[in-house]
């Protein structure tokens, strides 16, 4: 009944909204300068749940100047172990706080209270792993002819984050980590669409970040976006969001040569060769797409199966599809929640009505799941289409929605010019026991991160970023810390 899920999701609310829908700028909650404010709204039931502070420009300009402060006076100054323990500290709260975190990020983005516990874990998890590198830089020194030379790593001072609204506090933990264990302060703007959890998460730290060190602008792309990615003041920008604005925030970079790193983008292959049982290509296919509602970067959104397991393997993603369970993302037993927004339902949509006029035929949904109790939220029903051209728009474009284009294979090279044949590059998958065929592929596909034989779960440590038009620079590896620290050269004259 949707007057059920609608008492359960006022309920929640009133436990669970931030006390603060301000901006947060130099350790305060703040109005915006403006004045002005947006509405965020549940995706479960169309209530608007909470006004927030529109940050713009101005606001901005303080948050820079609120974290330049904090740099000079304060996280500077701050030893490797100090700045360490606040990272430790900052993934303690977080792991203090799991259910409360998952169930506003539910409320807030639409994602099955199940799937937001991992996201909020793996944001704990971010701090600690990059709690742990603070202490790895030890810099080189070299003599080098009559010279002397050290070689040292600074960080930037102030950076410009900008995420999405897909994983909400895990995308600000994959900037803020990194970006602290640096040695930087940050100006980071969540998504318009689902602000409240990076709000929550600066009350939570707001007693162990010194004031300043990590400032919270929600507001609009056009107006506190492209504030934080030109402002003359952010010495780096690290953006994740659609290929489309990636392109625009590396050109305003360019106005003032600002080092960028960028998450854009993806339309993954995820291949099926014969050899494995179709229990395990079905099960790992469902989640490589379906899970967060296909809201993912690195959604296995391509199914290359082979021709000899496709019947079996179809038949099986189609039983699987009719076996989940659609529902309220506040519910443990949901497997998949309404999509972010109407506007994102409706460019879903649209692909599928693409897609029908392209000959695709759906194997299984295709529309808005017909159900009363689902009828005020933002639902799109798991689908799956065989039958279109590689070329076409839904094959080509990122839908981020619950969508499967299938292909049959038996030709293995065709296949793999297929598999390769998108602009993107971020993920990809391949789902064999053979494990000489598996490594093989994987060095095939021109994409910057392979699962063999799963998906999704990504690994502090294992650097996760995309090939082609998916983005530059690396988040969760070692090497993330390089995005956020210069190199300083120090040569000493020794004669
Ligand atoms: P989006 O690019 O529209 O927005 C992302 C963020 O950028 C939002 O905070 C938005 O307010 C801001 N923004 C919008 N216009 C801006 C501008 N001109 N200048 C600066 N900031 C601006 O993307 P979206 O629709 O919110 O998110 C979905 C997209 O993000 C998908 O394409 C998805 O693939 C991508 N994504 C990529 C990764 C990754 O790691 N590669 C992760 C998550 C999402």
């Amino acid at each position: 009944q949707l007057s059920d899920v609608r008492e359960r999701h006022q309920q929640a609310a009133q436990e669970l909204l931030p006390e603060h829908t301000d901006l947060y700028i130099g350790g305060e909650f703040v109005a915006a300068d403006s004045g002005e404010t947006f509405d965020t709204v549940d995706p479960t039931t169309g209530d608007v749940l909470a006004s927030v502070a529109r940050g713009d420009a101005a606001d901005v300009d303080a948050a820079v100047d609120a974290a330049w402060t904090a740099f000079d006076e304060t996280w500077s100054n701050y030893s490797a172990g100090r700045r360490q323990r606040v990272l430790t500290d900052i993934a303690d709260t977080i792991e203090d706080h799991v259910d409360e975190l998952a169930r506003l990020e539910s409320l807030d983005n639409g994602k099955p209270v199940s799937e937001a516990k991992i996201d909020v874990r793996g944001a704990a998890e971010q701090f600690r792993y990059f709690a742990g590198l603070v202490r790895e830089n030890p810099g080189e020194t070299m003599n080098a002819g009559s010279r002397y030379g050290q070689v040292i790593k600074e960080p930037y001072g102030v950076v410009g984050q900008v995420i999405p609204w897909n994983f909400p506090l895990l995308m600000a933990s994959w900037k803020l980590a990194p970006a602290l264990a640096g040695g930087n302060c940050s100006v980071l703007k969540p998504a318009e669409e689902t602000p409240l959890s990076a709000l929550r998460f600066a009350e939570l730290v707001d007693d162990i970040v010194p004031d300043g060190v990590v400032n919270i602008v929600p507001g609009y792309g056009e107006e506190a976006g492209t504030a934080v990615t030109g402002h003359p003041d952010v010495r780096k920008v690290a953006f994740t969001g659609s290929t489309a604005v990636g392109k625009q925030v590396m050109k305003s970079a360019a106005d003032t040569v600002t080092d960028v790193t960028l998450e854009l983008g993806g339309k993954s292959p995820i291949v099926v060769f014969p050899d494995v049982s179709v229990g395990k290509a079905v099960a790992l296919v469902k989640s490589a797409i379906f899970y967060n509602t296909g809201e993912c970067c690195e959604a296995g959104s391509r199914l290359f199966v082979h021709e000899d397991v496709a019947d079996d393997v179809l038949d099986g993603l189609v039983a699987a599809i009719d076996d989940m369970t659609i529902g309220d993302p506040l519910r443990e037993e949901t497997d998949l929640g309404p999509k972010v927004s109407a506007e994102q339902v409706d460019r879903t949509l649209d692909y599928l009505e693409k897609a029908r006029d392209d000959g695709g035929q759906f194997l299984a949904g295709g529309d808005r799941p017909d159900d009363e109790a689902l009828s005020a939220g933002c639902y799109v029903e798991p689908t799956l289409i065989e039958g279109l051209d590689h070329d076409s728009d839904a094959v080509q474009e990122e839908i981020f929605g619950p969508v499967l284009s299938v292909f049959r294979w038996d030709d293995y090279d065709e296949m793999i010019r297929l598999a390769n044949d998108v602009e993107y590059g971020l993920a990809g998958g391949v789902i064999t026991d053979d494990i000489t065929q598996a490594n093989t592929t994987a060095r095939d596909i021109e994409a910057g991160y392979i699962w063999i034989n799963s998906y999704h779960d990504l690994v502090p440590g294992l650097p996760f970023g995309g090939y082609k038009q998916s983005g530059i620079g690396r988040e969760l590896g070692s090497e993330t810390l390089d995005h956020y620290q210069q190199t300083k050269t120090i040569n000493l004259s020794l004669r």
